[in-house]
């Protein structure tokens, strides 16, 4: 590729709405361009490293034996009628109707249409297994979408799907599909780690993420430094930390605690550790045709309510809702930041976690504006809780689930998640075949999504300095940048760079020759923003002693190299 007759156009200024490095350094390179919020041009240079993130998991996913198909964009609302995600799925579906007023989804994801492909195609166990995966346009009217490509609103993923004749066949293609991924984020050159994950809206029972280390990640994700224990903090299971529950050592007492609504508050005032102190959430439910059933979750002063735990509390798995001001009066006779579970106006139902359950002399709310009750103990002075389990978030430091060591936190952001979704969407889509003794048998099923568009983010994010973008050479859009000082006027100049770039396309390297006879310190300023590994500089001085100047784009300091040993050099340092 020449420089001059490529589309280069960078910007010295992010626009303001760029927050984080990966978001403004893919503006100022020229890789996208904004059409509306979380809608981005791809621009040639954007697109290549697109394009060679794609076929670095087209060529495993093939090696792995997955077939590529390709699904439409557009997907009749029938399907998602069928399979019950037409009601379930939130405003994320973007919902649109055709000219005959029929409905239709632009696809957030494929389970339904690859479930009607499988029961359309498979008959038979012979036909089985079988992983069919495409690369394609996916649409999620995200609430906030932001840090450009990484969270779009319209992104490109992969999306594979596996079938099976049982459990064991699909646990297996879970494990292949799981390999899979290890293989394809080390190809990609990212810091990543795989961790256990929550199923979240797409149901089944077993879940991975595959997580890139990075501090603007919006996943939280727990792990033992000292054993292989790693999973998404939405589902990492909090420990008690008291092993049993010590008798009361003080009376219960009313304290005024004027303006103290938070537990921060209250534990200042008092001049008390915040682990003293209880805080109290005030959920809501609807049971069908019944009067809203008022929850009162009851947490430490210093931990935080999880609530993906709390979705799958019995009760509360079909939908909560944080109570209004109104229920919260008419049940504990007093407006937010004083509630508490001792006396309340109207029975709730009062869920403790693990911890708050074991405490003795704690301090809550007094039900009362303005005051607080001190020494307050289970038995003695409120019943026991309707309900004990882990409601909260693990912190830094809390012991692992295995025992042995105590638990990190670090953040991440999630580039791949694979589930294993058993019978979900074959039973709900009636997707059979018939089995060896000829008796129709549901398909198993597991799905594994791989944010393409996502990635290039996350890889800049792990892979920038303050010049701008240093790639790993897997995606780097050009591999070596040959800037040419001096093209208009230097015959010589314009022999060596040709010489060595046609050598170096030879050799299978993706090459960029920069004749667009700029200025040095614009041209390498532009080329350090794009990030090539390599960078080869070609001036008519050096080339009077014969040599060139090669630059990893990691190194400060030039290395000035014979044009003979130029090309073994460059290769080296790729
Ligand atoms: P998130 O929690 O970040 O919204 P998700 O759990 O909704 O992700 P999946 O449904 O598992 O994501 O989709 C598979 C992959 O698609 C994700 O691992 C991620 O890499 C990518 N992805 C999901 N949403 C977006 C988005 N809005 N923009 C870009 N990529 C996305
Ligand atoms: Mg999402």
């Amino acid at each position: 590729m020449r420089a001059s007759a490529y589309h280069i156009s960078t910007l010295k200024e992010a626009p303001n709405d760029a927050e984080i490095a990966s978001h403004q350094l893919m503006m100022r390179s020229g890789m996208i361009r904004k059409l509306a919020g979380g809608i981005y041009n791809y621009m040639p240079l954007g697109l290549r490293v697109i394009r060679k993130v794609e076929n670095i998991i087209r060529q495993e996913m093939d090696a792995a034996g997955a077939l590529e198909l390709l699904m439409p964009v557009v997907q009749p609302a029938e399907l998602w009628v069928e399979s019950g995600r037409w009601e379930q799925y939130g405003p994320e579906l973007l919902r649109i109707k055709d000219r005959h007023g029929r409905d239709f989804v632009l696809q957030p994801t494929s389970e339904e249409v690859i479930t009607d492909i499988a029961r359309n195609e498979i008959q038979s166990w012979r036909h089985l297994p079988v992983n069919f995966y495409h690369i394609q346009t996916k649409f999620r009217d995200e609430r906030r979408p932001r840090f450009g490509v990484m969270r779009g609103r319209e992104f490109t993923m992969k999306d594979a799907y596996s079938f099976d004749r049982d459990v064991a066949g699909a646990q297996k293609s879970y494990q292949v599909m799981f390999d899979v991924y290890m293989r394809i984020f080390e190809r990609l050159g990212l810091t990543f780690r795989a961790v256990a994950a929550d199923t979240g809206s797409i149901g089944g029972s077993q879940s991975h993420e595959f997580q890139v280390i990075a501090d603007i990640g919006e996943d939280l994700i727990v792990y033992d430094p000292h054993s292989d224990y790693a999973a998404n903090i939405e589902l990492a299971p909090a420990p008690c930390l008291l092993r049993e529950r010590a008798a009361p050592g003080v009376p219960m007492q009313s304290v005024a605690t004027p303006e103290a609504t938070k537990c921060e508050m209250v534990a200042e005032m008092l001049k008390v550790p915040l682990s003293h102190t209880v805080k109290s959430i005030v959920l809501a439910t609807e049971p069908k045709d019944k009067p809203a059933q008022i929850w009162l979750l009851m947490l430490r002063g210093d931990h935080e309510l999880n609530e993906i735990k709390v979705g799958k509390i019995a009760g509360l798995n079909k939908g909560f809702r944080f109570a209004t001001e109104a229920e919260i009066v008419e049940h504990f006779g007093c407006k937010p930041g004083y509630l508490g579970p001792v006396a309340t106006k109207q029975p709730v139902r009062v869920v403790a976690d693990l911890t708050v359950a074991h405490m003795h002399d704690f301090i809550c709310g007094a039900n009362q504006e303005g005051a607080h009750l001190t020494g307050v103990n289970w038995v003695r002075d409120l019943p026991e809780p309707d309900l004990v389990t882990d409601l909260r978030n693990v912190v830094e430091g809390d012991r692992a689930p295995d025992g042995t060591g105590t638990l990190s936190i670090q953040r991440g952001i999630e580039v791949g998640h694979v589930f294993y979704l058993g019978t979900k969407y074959s039973e709900a889509l009636k997707a059979t075949f018939l089995d060896e003794n000829g008796k129709p048998a549901l398909m198993e099923m597991g799905c594994y999504g791989i944010g393409v568009t996502r990635i290039v983010g996350a890889a800049i994010e792990q892979n920038h300095d303050a010049k701008g973008i240093v790639w790993p050479r897997a995606i780097a859009p050009f591999e070596v940048a040959i800037c040419a000082v001096g093209w208009g006027k230097s015959e010589a100049v314009r022999k060596a760079c040709e010489t060595l770039y046609a050598e170096l396309k030879a050799r299978g390297v993706d090459v960029i020759l920069d004749d667009r006879d700029q200025r040095p310190g614009i041209m390498f300023a532009e080329w350090e923003l794009i990030g090539p590994p390599v960078r080869i500089t070609v001036g008519e001085r050096s080339l009077n002693d014969g040599v060139v100047e090669i630059l990893g784009r990691k190194q400060t300091e030039a290395a000035r190299v014979s044009l003979a040993d130029s090309i073994n050099q460059t290769l080296a340092l790729l």
